[in-house]
């Protein structure tokens, strides 16, 4: 495959060799480039001899540069190639219970063995073939696994797709080569909980030290399942089972490995009403992406925030906005903050979610309607503030579309946004700014 440049750098190593937008990339160090991986693995080395093909000419450019630095070129996509899509139909799928109407890139179900070295997406390694997995071997790329059973039959079942228990065999695979693996099993109740979970977790001890972490996270289910698997939502007593299967492993994994390996999502905490694990529990923090220790990381920075903080705070009210699962523990941080400012009174709003369903809980699937319909006539102070995830990542846009300006204006009150960072949350509450 050939890929075009489409733009340089300025004085990057590529520029100074005399590359030029449009050229055709053809190949790198005498290897045929498929995607940005074979670009970025073949380029590394600090001569890398280009071919190109400009308008009928063929040329070759010597790039020198330091070892692994960026030649400098860019090209029409990230991937140089198409994303791959995923071809399963889990019966968990969230982007199946989504309801109609929302931004198309959404519903893209991707499963993309590049975005999960590059990006630290989660794959299933159902639509990678022996060929593929070499490739990630010989590349030594680390990858993150969506794992959910290391039972063939069931992962079939859950996941829709018959060759989704022999793919399996790539763990292995991946694990005797050396390479670290992070996995993920959505958890869903009767289904892939209990003794097989205890199997779950048994087996992918087998493949220590080569698994880095295990998330269990619970499954979300909104009011969008018609026609679907019919599944339920963790109770107390499920969630106290998973965080106990779990412990047990964890003990025994820490005396044979000094790792405990797996870890239950805070919201299993949450739901089985159990207080918070310390902070060694976390380790440091392998599965933070995936809402694993993301509270206990939040109260502990609280904590160091306000004892350094020797600023002169004003009165001030402040209201914070969250999902229904947090807030309560929002609620105990505004306690012990305002013991220490009591001159600053703080409110905390759990939003119940309309939009998806009210056993959506989690604060980064709130939507501004649903914000603004139950804060709307609330005496919410001088700021309200919002946890970042409730926000795209580059934009201050809600997932139903509406922007933060649009919340402001429908509030009357300034919005910002904090993210699971104590200081910054502290920050935001006192109304310091830098
Ligand atoms: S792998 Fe399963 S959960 Fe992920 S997008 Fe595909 S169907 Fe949905």
């Amino acid at each position: 495959m050939s890929a075009e440049i489409t733009d340089i750098v300025k004085h990057s190593p590529a520029f100074r060799a005399g590359v030029k937008k449009g050229d055709i990339l053809i190949s790198v160090n005498g290897h045929e480039i498929s995607d940005v991986l074979d670009y970025m693995f073949y380029s590394a080395e600090d001569r890398t001899e280009l071919l190109l093909k400009r308008g009928e000419k063929t040329l070759k450019k010597v790039v020198v540069k330091s070892e692994y630095d960026d030649l400098g070129l860019e090209f029409a996509s990230f991937l140089m190639d198409d994303k791959r899509t995923c071809c399963n139909k889990c019966i968990f799928c969230f982007i199946d219970q989504m309801p109609p109407g929302m931004r198309e890139t959404l519903y893209f179900k991707d499963d993309d063995a590049r975005l999960s070295f590059l990006h630290g997406n989660y794959v299933t390694l159902t639509n990678l073939n022996d060929k593929d997995i070499q490739r990630i071997i010989d590349m030594r790329l680390n990858i993150n696994v969506s794992v959910h059973t290391t039972n063939p039959e069931l992962r079939c079942r859950m996941m829709n797709n018959r060759f989704a228990g022999e793919k399996l065999k790539y763990l292995k695979m991946i694990a005797d080569s050396g390479l670290m693996m992070n996995c993920q099993i959505v958890c869903c109740p009767g289904i892939n909980d209990g003794a097989e979970l205890e199997r779950t977790l048994d087996d992918l001890s087998e493949l220590m030290p080569n698994i880095q972490s295990v998330a269990v996270v619970p499954v979300g289910l909104t009011k969008y399942r018609e026609g679907l698997f019919p599944l339920t939502c963790f109770d107390k007593s499920g969630a106290e089972n998973v965080i106990c299967i779990i412990e047990n492993k964890q003990r025994e994994c820490l005396e044979k490995y000094g790792t405990r390996m797996a870890f239950p999502a805070d919201e299993f905490y949450l739901l089985a009403e159990r207080e918070l694990p310390p902070t060694e529990f976390y380790e440091d923090y392998p599965q933070y992406e995936n809402g694993v220790g993301l509270m206990r990381s939040l109260y502990d920075e609280v904590v160091q925030a306000m004892e350094g903080c020797n600023e002169n705070i004003s009165k001030r009210k402040v209201t914070v906005a969250t999902g229904k699962a947090a807030e309560d523990f929002h609620r105990m941080l505004a306690e012990m903050i305002m013991d220490r400012f009591p001159q600053v009174e703080i409110r905390v709003e759990g939003i119940i979610n309309r939009f998806f369903g009210e056993t959506i809980t989690v604060a980064g699937l709130v939507t501004a309607g649903d914000l603004i319909d139950q804060l709307k006539g609330t005496e919410l102070g001088d700021e309200l503030i919002i946890p970042k995830v409730m926000l795209k990542a580059d934009e201050p846009v809600f997932l139903d579309d509406l922007t933060v300006s649009d919340a402001e204006k429908a509030l009357d009150i300034k919005i910002s946004s904090s993210a699971n960072d104590g200081f910054e949350y502290l920050d935001k509450i006192l109304g310091i700014s830098y």
